[in-house]
């Protein structure tokens, strides 16, 4: 029986080492940078790489808008810890074969659920530039921390806000009407919140409307304040806040001996894009001196087109602004950003002073103020790039194109909804968002009709809107929000929930 050598690969290239060393005499120091051994293998496989995803953005419309995720692909993200390394081709194939037909489908044309930008060949392109440069955005003095202030700049003067306005890119809205909160907390609390936290500040009341994004009430958890102290005001049948309610309901918290900080509007709700009274808003806002908070994750941007403009009155007037490049600006995930009136108050909640992040009058510590300074994280990417190209490549008015284009094919779609007896529109059209149901004329109601015939859809692959609850009853939800959708895709819609509408109706019997 021979003898088999069972000596790991590791432990032959230690004996390599021995032996070079004893030959040679010399030490042999192990290669352990990431670093390609041969830069024109990588350099072959990443122009494969990036002309395969850009076929796949140019072809997006011939493909199905998702795909239930194979069994194989599935499978494929249960593997054990890779130990050895794979050639990058094959990991490469592993992506073509298991998770780029099973994506989530927004970047198709016919995606219209929920609300989500499509995003752009630009974008990515951008995002890899952005990955070789592998920047830290939490401070220090660099050109990238220039482009994200560059961004401030131009968002300033989208918005209308004066020069004391600061601001920064963060995860999404969620996080941005959250650390808006915090803000207005500590502009309440003083300084003392930081220390003593908010147990020695007086029961702090804020106020949003019924309409509000779920994130509003879980910010008012994770602040310590408690969903308890968030007034959900009643909104009116535009879905917009009540004013009255809501100043009813400061004056009875005032009287209780509470304390009424912070009033939220919200600029496109998630469920039916209304747009609430901002300048009312503004007027109570500054009457009680609350901090007015504008949650416009959806719509905000519809200010870069002319024709949206007016629906956003008074929302240069609002102390802070939440909203999302990555929805109606088109940036690829994921670029949500944060507006405040007075930098200082940013200042106020975040900066802290740590030895190791000490700033330098001159050299790469430079700059009074880092955004490490102006929200929570230290460690950020470098989200203004992508943002930056795609103003810059695009400019605000293909933008505001686009922007202004959603909303007509939301008007489109209600006009179809409107010509047709078996359809019912559930909500005003105020902006790119659609509610709509199925009840056949003459059948008996089913509330369940419009999931399952979202459920289809989704199945089918043409088209695929959310499900949502309107005043209680089951809708479909049609946000359009991508570049790419146009009136063919609301036809596949309004044809699909026709035919699967009759579909699901039992047909009465004819005698
Ligand atoms: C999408 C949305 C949010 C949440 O934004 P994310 O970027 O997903 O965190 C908040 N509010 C409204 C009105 C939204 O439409």
């Amino acid at each position: 029986m021979s003898y088999e050598r069972r000596v790991p690969i590791a432990a032959d290239c230690r004996e390599i080492g021995f032996l070079a060393n004893e030959v040679l005499g010399m030490e042999l120091s192990p290669r352990t940078s990431l670093d390609p051994d041969d830069w024109t293998s990588i350099r072959r496989q990443g122009h494969i790489m990036l002309d395969d995803m850009l076929d796949h953005l140019e072809n997006l419309s011939s493909g199905r808008v998702w795909s239930c995720p194979s069994e194989t692909a599935r499978a494929a993200m249960c593997a054990p810890l890779p130990l050895a390394p794979t050639d990058l081709a094959s990991v490469h194939t592993d992506f073509r074969e298991t998770i780029l037909p099973f994506g989530s489908g927004n970047t198709h044309p016919g995606f219209m659920g929920w609300a989500q930008g499509g995003g752009t060949a630009v974008g990515m392109l951008a995002e890899m530039l952005a990955a070789g440069l592998n920047a830290n955005l939490g401070g220090r003095d660099h050109m990238p921390l220039a482009v994200e202030r560059q961004i401030v700049a131009w968002v300033r003067d989208m918005f209308g806000f004066p020069p004391s306005a600061d601001g920064l890119f963060l995860t999404g809205a969620s996080q941005a009407n959250f650390v808006a909160l915090l803000i207005a907390r500590s502009r309440a609390c003083g300084d003392t919140v930081r220390t003593r936290g908010v147990a020695e500040c007086s029961q702090l009341v804020a106020y949003t409307s019924t309409e509000a994004h779920g994130c509003i009430p879980r910010a008012m958890e994770m602040a310590g304040l408690g969903t308890a102290n968030l007034r959900m005001i009643p909104s009116d049948e535009r879905h917009c806040i009540r004013l009255d309610a809501l100043h009813n309901q400061i004056a009875r918290d005032l009287a209780a001996g509470l304390v009424p900080f912070m009033v939220i509007g919200t600029a496109g709700t998630v469920n039916s894009g209304a747009i609430d009274d901002l300048k009312g808003l503004a007027e109570i806002a500054s009457e009680r001196g609350l901090h007015f908070h504008v949650d416009g994750a959806l719509g905000a941007l519809g200010v870069i087109s002319d024709e949206l403009a007016p629906l956003f009155a008074g929302i240069e007037q609002c102390d802070s602004l939440a909203f999302d490049f990555h929805k109606w600006g088109q940036v690829p995930y994921d670029a949500g950003f944060l507006l405040v009136r007075d930098g200082s108050w940013q200042r106020q909640t975040f900066a802290s002073e740590a030895a190791y992040l000490s700033r330098a009058k001159t050299g790469l510590a430079g700059g009074e103020w880092w955004p490490s300074d102006l929200g929570p994280d230290l460690s950020r990417g470098f989200r203004a790039l992508k943002t930056w190209f795609t103003l810059k490549t695009y400019g605000l008015s293909a933008l505001a194109a686009s922007i202004s284009a959603s909303c007509k094919l939301a008007q489109e779609l209600a006009e179809r909804i409107a010509a047709e007896p078996d359809l019912h529109l559930f909500a005003p059209v105020a902006l790119n968002i659609v509610c709509f149901g199925y009840h056949q004329r003459g059948a008996a109601a089913d509330p369940t009709v419009n999931a399952k015939i979202v459920e289809q859809l989704h199945a089918a692959g043409a088209v695929a809107p959310s499900l949502t609850l309107i005043n209680g009853q089951q809708a479909i939800r049609a946000a359009f929000v991508n570049h790419r959708t146009t009136t063919e895709d609301v036809r596949r819609l309004v044809d699909g929930v026709l035919a699967l509408g009759a579909a699901n109706t039992p047909q009465r019997k004819a005698f």
